[in-house]
């Protein structure tokens, strides 16, 4: 697994007012990985082919919505909606990352892609139905990749999304094509998007292809560490040819966008189990605005590396809500192993 940086991460797509998604991001992530020793390549999105990059944005996308997007380009810096803005070179970059994304998987090239804006909430039209914003996301990177190993001839797809926030966008693209999708994220009674019940199992040739597992507020290690496990009981099983990884950070304690309390050893794990299923895999970052673009997304390093660091588990999830939790995800993975280990 090589570490690719996305060098004009730093440079462009910049906020003209205080903004969480920024390129201050990419710099701190681009340092912690200097601190620690760990080497990366920087790729540059010039000279990528743009008209190619369209294409395949309007194989993730509406063509409406492409078309949309290139019309608010030129009136830019202009603000989508409450949470989403577009700079002057906001679709350029967005459009290299997307293309990157289709790039490697197609390449059964492993990496995990450090760039920005995210993109697993953008869905097929932009803002999924019944959801306010598209939450800091231009393009669907994620969904880009997946397209990338479709393309690429491989039938059993992971796409995994542990970011806090649930990861519409993406789910919302697949929800009738038989992509497994596990995507583990806040309650969503208390948090944006407020999408990712666990009945929503996906519909059609996806029907229960998808497992929502729901975080309660305040969730630790010690719950998080616990549903890998459960995970990675139906994972090991399925035995995915080809994996995407959405890889937010905000989860981490005090992060600042949600309301979880993760540490290294959730990342770790996270990571571990990744490296563990042993195929091509491309991860993407999403969200993380603060420390766990530092302390997260580095634990989630080691675990894909396999290094072993001692990181204790810290035990915050409250007993009641850790139970339900427990016993929710239990009869998703049930629902879900019953589908796909049978057409799998
Ligand atoms: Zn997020």
């Amino acid at each position: 697994m090589i570490l690719v940086l996305v060098r004009e991460s730093i440079t462009m797509h910049k906020p003209w007012f205080q903004h969480p998604e920024n390129p201050g991001r990419i710099v701190e992530v681009k340092s912690a990985l200097s601190t620690e020793g760990y080497s990366f390549i920087e790729e540059s999105i010039q000279g990528f082919n743009y008209s190619e990059a369209l294409k395949t944005a309007k194989r993730v996308h509406s063509s409406e919505y492409i078309e949309y997007l290139e019309k608010l380009s030129r009136r830019a810096p202009v603000e989508i909606d409450e949470d989403t803005y577009m700079a002057k070179d906001t679709l350029n970059l967005a459009l290299g990352f997307l293309n990157l994304a289709y790039e490697y998987s197609l390449k059964s090239n492993s990496a995990f892609l450090i760039g920005r804006p995210p993109g697993h909430h953008a869905g097929f039209i932009g803002a999924t139905p019944g959801v306010s914003t598209q939450g800091f996301c231009i393009l669907n990177n994620a969904a880009g990749a997946i397209r990338g190993f479709i393309d690429a001839g491989y039938k059993r797809i992971l796409a995994l999304d542990f970011d806090a926030h649930h990861g519409n966008g993406t789910m919302e693209i697949f929800y009738r094509e038989r992509i497994l999708q596990v995507d583990l994220h806040q309650d969503p009674t208390t948090l944006y998007p407020h999408t990712g019940y666990p009945d929503e199992v996906g519909e059609g040739e996806g029907y229960g292809y998808k497992a929502n597992i729901v975080l309660p507020r305040y969730t630790g290690d010690d719950l998080l560490v616990q549903l890998v496990g459960l995970i990675r009981d139906l994972l090991v099983k399925y035995s995915p040819e080809a994996i995407v990884v959405s890889a937010g950070f905000d989860a981490f304690e005090n992060d600042g966008l949600a309301d979880l309390a993760l540490t290294e050893a959730s990342y770790y794990a996270l990571g571990s189990l990744v490296r563990e299923l042993n195929a091509p895999t491309v991860v993407l970052l999403e969200g993380g605005y603060s420390v766990g673009l530092k302390r997260g997304l580095l634990a989630f390093i080691k675990g894909l590396q396999g290094e072993s660091p001692e990181y204790p588990l810290l035990t915050k999830t409250p007993s009641t809500a850790r139970r339900l939790a427990l016993e929710s995800t239990s009869r998703v993975l049930d629902k879900v192993s019953k589908r796909v280990l049978q057409t799998a």
